[in-house]
């Protein structure tokens, strides 16, 4: 019988584990470090490391593995044995202080976005205590960070540990004013939301377009879709509750609480939800859920799409981040609480986040922009690319009496007095909330809608925390200079909202009326990658990152090139497979269909005039004329991909794809989807969409 109490946890090297295996000093002074992030020293290193060697190799770990989070948003590895020789050949197992700290990978073949000469290859792995090692396939994984010889971080790690200080440092000022005693650090957490969609393996080997893009290159939609949303909670076929059961216990062992799992709007289409916590543990989290879900699939005969679109006209994947800040000691900053004292610090921090929001618009949406999420955000089924803030109506009545001095809106008219007042009760998880919002407050947390499912949430996370880090100081610098820290608190407060309300918009973001409503409001609508990614840059954003110690000035520039050229090679890479595709597969099936026509039209003529051929004649005109438009638009595609001038400008290089690229492969698309609906399904070379979701029984 499987006992989820036994085994939870069970390939973590986690507190309990520590206890039992470390001298009680050596474990005393690791949970300092991981608890006041300073260095550990190099003794304790060495016991460090042989406890966990020896622990990882009765779990059956014969390697070890510095497992870091380089910049493609993947995860990257290397393994070491521990195998080592004394003396006369005497076989021993072995992993050093030295080898647990740091690491030293070629760094050669990771993007750097220029930040690292190739004569520099060398890059640094460094042992992240606040995430606990696991074992996983027989290898004792190491959480680190990642950084070049010069010190620049290569990685998705390194910003997000630095923001998470950054927001702790001002937090605390707050807190401090407010009498916190103690630790007065603060913690970032997170619960992503991850959507998939799960197909048979069979079907997968015979899309190209799936192997090499992630996602359908062509395909029209089946008779049947989402419409009748019989899909949406639906009871769960035997065979993917075999997969999500495997998963689950796959994932528990390594100490990821997943919680929920349920069938989502599109048909193949999942999500799985793990309990919140901590920024950085979330992210490794998230990273291991998707390499799980993967890995497991492939156990079941199945295939996990985790791509933001891989059905163009089928709802695409999307990962909600669910954010909140907190004390040390668990307390919900985000929470109204039970006093006016808890009210008015909620007030205040609800403000920092709704200031920041709305002063960085541009780096939330860059923090979600990649080519594949860009054909998510404003189709009717995610937000617009427009960032705003849904309250729900009891906080939006709150803040309106606030903002008029409680002329307005309490319902008993009386004035909202923060600091001395207690909020009406603001309800949590209405079941008909607003669903349309990119960042809406669900009653203790926001959650960050706009984020792609494939994404690292390491990029929206160290941007969220930096920001309002930002604006924490700010408000830090404000209340330590007032006298009296309720007025100042009420009047920050009041100032905030009089300045930020347009980012608030409780109504529905999918209808475009709020898009011309936000034009007028001032706010941004960065629709695609190319035109959001270089906003990055902007003197006042490499500020911020400075002044918090979160991105050098180089460090952004590199990311920002590097994130263009990935936008670029991954429309190349869907390009050349759209046009191999057509080359060498529709285009043979659709001239090879054409002829069984025309040889059946000569066959009914040579048998006599008397027999019709209306329908051949007629499907073959429509053949012909569609076939016409596939030799152009590959023509067209072809050009233009030939056209793309390397070593121009990135941005401008990213907008030439953008504009001339996919508006070639779109045309494309549509007319092979127009050929894939009357060519003979025996001659079409790839299985339909109906075939590929619903193929898994
Ligand atoms: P739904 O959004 O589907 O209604 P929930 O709101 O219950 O579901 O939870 C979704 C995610 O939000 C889960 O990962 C959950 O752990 C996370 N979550 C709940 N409370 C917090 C919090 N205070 N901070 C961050 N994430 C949270
Ligand atoms: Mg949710």
């Amino acid at each position: 019988m499987y006992d989820l109490t036994q085994d939870y946890e069970s390939s973590v090297f986690n507190e309990k584990v520590m206890k039992e295996r470390l001298p009680s000093k050596v474990y005393v002074s690791l949970t300092n470090s991981i608890k006041n992030r300073t260095p550990l020293d190099a003794d304790n290193a060495d016991i460090i490391a042989k406890a966990m060697c020896e622990w990882a190799s009765e779990k059956g770990a014969t390697h070890f593995t510095h497992w870091f989070q380089p910049l493609t948003g993947i995860t990257a590895e290397k393994h070491e044995s521990f195998i080592n020789f004394h003396g006369n050949k005497e076989l021993v197992l072995e992993f050093s202080g030295k080898e647990l700290i740091k690491g030293e990978p070629d760094a050669s073949s990771f993007p750097s976005g220029g930040i690292r000469a190739t004569f520099e290859a060398r890059g640094y792995t460094a042992w992240d205590p606040t995430s606990p090692a696991f074992v996983k396939n027989h290898v004792l994984y190491i959480p680190t960070v990642f950084c070049s010889y010069g010190g620049e971080a290569l990685d998705k790690k390194t910003p997000l540990l630095r923001s998470m200080q950054a927001l702790s440092k001002q937090g605390s000022r707050i807190l401090k004013l407010f009498g916190e005693k103690g630790d007065t650090g603060i913690i970032a957490n997170c619960g992503a939301e991850q959507e998939y969609f799960l197909i048979d393996d069979s079907v997968y080997d015979e899309r190209p377009d799936l192997i090499y893009a992630g996602r359908t290159l062509f395909g029209s939609p089946p008779p049947k879709g989402q419409e009748l949303e019989d899909h949406y909670f639906g009871a769960i076929k035997p065979r993917v509750a075999e997969f999500m059961q495997d998963l689950d216990e796959t994932l528990w062992a390594l100490g990821i609480p997943s919680r929920t799992r349920h069938n989502e709007v599109a048909p193949a289409q999942h999500e799985l939800a793990a309990i919140y916590e901590t920024a950085n543990i979330a992210t490794d989290h998230n990273q291991l859920i998707m390499e799980t879900l993967k890995s497991v699939a492939a156990k079941h005969g199945l295939v996990c799409l985790i791509n933001e679109k891989p059905f163009a006209g089928v709802n695409g994947n999307g990962k909600h981040c669910n954010w909140s800040i907190s004390t040390v000691k668990g307390d919900n900053l985000l929470n109204p609480g039970k006093t006016p004292s808890e009210n008015a610090r909620f007030l205040l921090f609800l403000s920092a986040v709704i200031k920041a929001v709305d002063l960085h618009q541009d780096l939330l949406r860059i923090s979600v922009a990649t080519a594949a999420n860009d054909h998510r955000l404003g189709v009717a089924e995610a937000p617009p690319a427009i960032i705003s803030i849904f309250l729900g109506e009891e906080l939006t009545e709150v803040l309106d009496a606030i903002k008029t001095d409680g002329k307005v809106a309490k319902k008993d008219g009386a004035k909202m007095n923060i600091g001395v007042d207690v909020l009406p009760g603001i309800p949590k998880d209405t079941t008909d909330r607003n669903r349309t919002s990119p960042f809406a407050f669900t009653g203790n947390k926001f959650e960050f809608r706009m984020v792609g499912s494939s994404l690292s949430i390491a990029g929206p996370l160290f941007i969220l925390n930096t920001i309002v880090a930002d604006v924490l100081e700010e408000f830090a610098t404000k209340l330590e200079k007032a006298k009296d820290l309720n007025k100042a608190v009420a009047s920050i407060v009041k100032e905030t909202i009089l300045a930020h309300e347009r980012i608030i918009f409780n109504g529905n973001n999918y209808a475009d009326e709020w898009v011309k409503e936000a034009k007028a409001r001032g706010l941004l609508n960065l629709k695609s990658t190319p035109e959001a990614l270089p906003l990055f840059v902007k003197p006042e954003n490499i500020a911020i990152f400075e002044r918090h110690g979160v991105l050098t000035k180089t460090e952004a520039i590199s990311r920002t090139e590097l994130h263009l050229e990935a936008y670029v090679k991954i429309l190349t890479i869907e390009a050349l497979a759209m046009l191999d595709l057509a080359n060498k597969a529709i285009a043979p099936a659709v001239i090879s269909y054409a002829a069984e026509i025309a040889a059946a039209i000569g066959a009914k003529k040579a048998a006599g005039a008397s027999y019709s051929a209306v329908l051949e004649k007629d499907l073959l005109a429509r053949i012909s004329k569609l076939s016409e438009a596939l030799s152009k638009d590959i023509a067209v595609l072809q050009a233009a991909l030939a056209g793309a001038k390397e070593g121009e400008d990135s941005a401008k290089h990213a907008k030439y794809y953008r504009d001339k690229v996919i508006t070639a492969m779109d045309k494309l698309r549509a007319t092979v989807d127009a050929l894939e609906l009357i060519v003979d399904e025996g001659y079409w070379p790839l299985p339909s969409y109906g075939e590929i979701l619903f193929s898994v029984k």
